[in-house]
């Protein structure tokens, strides 16, 4: 898949050791017992570089913190310790107009289309709320404009004027994709994109957000867990175990040299991949540990076939190979 980004270019979003942290809720008994504050730890020194044009897949299982690393990217969430930067700037240092562009400029589009869609607002009045806070056109073109968005995103132009209950599961996810790009965003952050929609319609989404991303040169951040659909729209691929990045690099070097074994377990489980392909793979053993009590040295090391006693004790970090994949293994 061609890329727009120049080679050596620095990257447009950068996540330097990022940690974010959420207090666990305690019942009032264990208040009143004086029971100390516990806390999940979602992202754990992740590191990161979207690279300015590019789809970067991140994959990992539910509750490996891909979600948090991606509202983590728009400000929706602070990281407790390390940096993000947009531009090389970090974000939690914008504040007013910088801020405000920020937030133009990198757009999320969510899970649930129907839930961040307001059910009283026309799309062609949501589209018109849109360009007209960040004032993206002239009143007199934004019918013009809302047309185009519509057209962008295969809808018909009579989707002006429903509401959204009168559209399909698919169709609400294009009505979320035109709303982000009525802003004329540089990055596009897709959490969970098609993941409630049947198989077909995945399909016309993903495709119409390859064209988009395209035509319009967007960088998009493509979180999922279903890794067909990762290998198919992405240029780079990010894997994530529990609040960590254990493995990155370009997508067809990951998908047919996966170096960490949990990437080799990924690939090895899901349904559809090529199971002809002679690459060294290991089975996905035993449930994710709890987030709250996570192991120690190398967080795979409870559920990984070659863990040594270095492995208990000391913890990996990224190192880059000769084939350019980043992996954060002792033995890889
Ligand atoms: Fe397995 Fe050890 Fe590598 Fe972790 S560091 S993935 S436990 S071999």
């Amino acid at each position: 898949m061609e890329q727009s980004s120049a080679i050596g270019e620095p990257p447009i979003m950068l996540v330097e050791d990022a940690q974010v942290r959420f207090p666990v809720k305690q019942s009032i008994w264990h208040r009143l017992q004086g029971r100390q504050a516990q806390y999940v730890q979602a992202l754990n020194g992740v590191r990161l570089e979207l690279r300015r044009g590019e789809t970067l897949g991140v994959v990992g299982e539910s509750g490996c913190g891909k979600s948090t690393l991606a509202r983590a990217l728009v400000g929706l969430i602070e990281a407790d310790d390390g940096r993000i930067r947009f531009r090389g700037q970090d974000i939690a240092t914008l504040h007013g107009k910088a801020r405000r562009s920020f937030n133009r400029q990198v757009q999320m589009i969510f899970q649930d289309p129907y839930g961040s869609l307001n059910p009283r607002m026309t799309v062609g009045q949501m589209l018109r709320e849109a360009l007209s806070v960040h004032r993206m056109r002239p009143r007199a073109d934004i019918p013009a404009r809302i047309l185009e968005l519509l057209d962008l995103v295969r809808l018909p132009a009579d989707a002006v004027d429903k509401l959204p209950h009168e559209f399909s599961g698919g169709q609400r996810q294009r009505i979320g994709i035109a709303r982000a790009l009525a802003v004329e965003p540089e990055v596009l952050v897709a959490d969970e994109l098609v993941s409630a929609l049947d198989v077909s319609v995945q399909a016309q989404v993903v495709n119409l957000l390859l064209d988009l991303q395209q035509k319009l040169s967007l960088t998009v951040l493509f979180v999922a867990h279903d890794l067909r659909l990762v290998r198919h729209i992405s240029h780079r691929v990010a894997v994530m175990y529990l609040g960590e990045v254990i493995e990155s690099g370009d997508a067809e070097a990951i998908y047919q040299q996966p170096l960490h074994p949990y990437t080799q377990a990924l690939l090895r489980a899901a349904p559809g991949m090529d199971p002809t392909r002679r690459i060294a793979t290991v089975s996905l053993a035993g449930e994710l540990p709890s987030p709250l009590s996570p192991p120690t040295g190398c967080r795979f090391h409870t559920r990984c076939p070659y863990v040594t006693d270095r492995c208990r004790r000391e913890h990996p970090s990224l190192r880059t190979k000769p084939s350019g994949q980043l992996v954060a293994c002792h033995l890889a």
